[in-house]
């Protein structure tokens, strides 16, 4: 018999995690869960630990590590706290596949401990490319580590790449749902709420991506992300919004012609052929109807209201630590707008502040990521 996978899922309590275990469940003869993690969801994460009985669980939130160590106790799981204790559980000798499913820049430490540890990276936490891409694309290189892409958008890309890789790319078009707010004038994004941000129309994410979506941020940060996962220069990246959520992205190679992906909008079919590949496991996930969707339709993101988008490609092209400041502006204000402390539209402005307002770093190192990010972080608190 062919030996189960063994996997280490960072956020198994959010929107990513959850629909991990899901996948993970229907294949128990394939996978072999090792360690689970949580923020601060305890009462989530103990509920799935004694369900999927992994060897390990982290809570990074210290104050409620008594909690889950006392409900795992006859269980027989360790139980470890604090967010350096990430870096440990995934050098295990038992896992083989590392889901970065947190959310934020809290995956680029675990995420590069992993790929020291040679360990294969299923990559939902785009954020840790965006902040570091050279760099953990570089040291991925010299580890010989793969990195599978969960995104869906770019899990698209990677698609349409198998048995394609020795073709050069002309060009990828990622698609854009456009969010809730698509076709807004700049006046009338002006006035929008938090609860209109959160409805985001064709999935269903955690709080953080989908203020991203509803401000193109979110695309913006998968330029950067499909710039290192692809090896792509700028100009050959493209957005097009495409409202139906079909077309997950396309790649058009050098004879002109464009492939897609296409499927009905479901997280688990991207997550499951990140822990596949290169094979196909037959789901019963729902199939798509050509007749509930007689119109595919396109049309350009309006670059002149969602200006998140052009920052992201500012960042891109400026290198260094560029996309490091703007991420972590981009964060500090998501949380601001989360918390009712600021507008919609000044996420954008103190995206823009920051970014224009930090001196680079070019050809940075780790630390340098570390302080620019901090720095990024003082400004917005500042300018808050
Ligand atoms: P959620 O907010 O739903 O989940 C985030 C997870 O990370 C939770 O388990 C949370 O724990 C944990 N977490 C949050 N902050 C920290 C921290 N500082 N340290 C350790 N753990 C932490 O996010 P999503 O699942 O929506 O997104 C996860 C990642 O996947 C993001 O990078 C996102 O951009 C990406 N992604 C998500 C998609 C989606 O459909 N949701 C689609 C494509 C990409 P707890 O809840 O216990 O506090
Ligand atoms: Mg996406």
């Amino acid at each position: 018999m062919q030996e189960k996978k063994g996997i280490a899922i960072l956020g198994s309590t959010g929107s990513i995690g959850t629909q991990a275990l899901e996948v993970l469940a229907a294949y128990p003869e394939y996978f072999d869960l090792q360690v689970l993690t949580a923020g601060k969801n305890a009462d989530l994460l103990i509920e799935q630990a004694l369900k999927f009985q992994p060897n390990t669980v982290v809570i990074t939130d210290e104050s409620q590590y008594q909690k889950v160590k006392d409900a795992l106790w006859a269980a027989d799981i360790h139980v470890y706290a604090g967010q350096e204790a990430l870096c440990q559980v995934v050098e295990s000798n038992e896992v083989h596949t590392v889901l970065t499913a947190l959310v934020g820049y809290a995956g680029l430490k675990p995420t590069i401990h992993a790929i020291e540890a040679g360990k294969t990276i299923a990559l939902a936490n785009k954020e840790t490319l965006v902040v570091a891409g050279e760099l953990i694309t570089q040291l991925a290189k010299e580890k010989g580590v793969n990195i599978y892409p969960v995104d869906s958008e770019h899990s698209a890309i990677f698609q349409c790449l198998v048995g394609e890789f020795h073709n050069p790319i002309e060009k990828i078009y990622l698609t854009a749902s456009g969010g809730p707010f698509r076709g807004y004038s700049l006046e009338q994004l002006k006035s929008v709420t938090l609860e209109q941000a959160l409805k985001h129309p064709n999935w269903s994410m955690g709080a953080k991506i989908t203020i991203d979506s509803a401000s193109l941020m979110n695309k913006g940060l998968e330029v950067i992300e499909a710039k290192w996962l692809f090896g792509l220069e700028p100009e050959q990246i493209d957005v097009i919004v495409h409202p139906q959520s079909i077309v997950h992205s396309l790649v058009q190679f050098e004879d002109g012609s464009l492939k897609a992906q296409m499927g009905l909008p479901d997280m688990k079919l991207p997550i499951q052929f990140a822990l596949t590949y290169p094979s196909r496991f037959r789901t019963d996930f729902p199939r798509f109807n050509f007749m509930d969707y007689p119109q595919l339709t396109f049309e350009q993101p309006d670059r002149s209201v969602f200006k998140n988008l052009d920052l992201a490609y500012q960042a891109m092209t400026a290198k260094g630590t560029a996309a490091c400041v703007l991420n972590a502006a981009n964060e500090e204000a998501v949380a601001a707008f989360l918390a009712k402390r600021i507008s919609f539209l000044e996420i954008g402005q103190l995206n823009s502040d920051v970014l224009n307002g930090t001196e680079l770093v070019l050809n940075p190192q780790y630390e340098d990521y570390v302080h620019a990010d901090q720095n990024a972080r003082v400004k917005v608190a500042a300018l808050l």
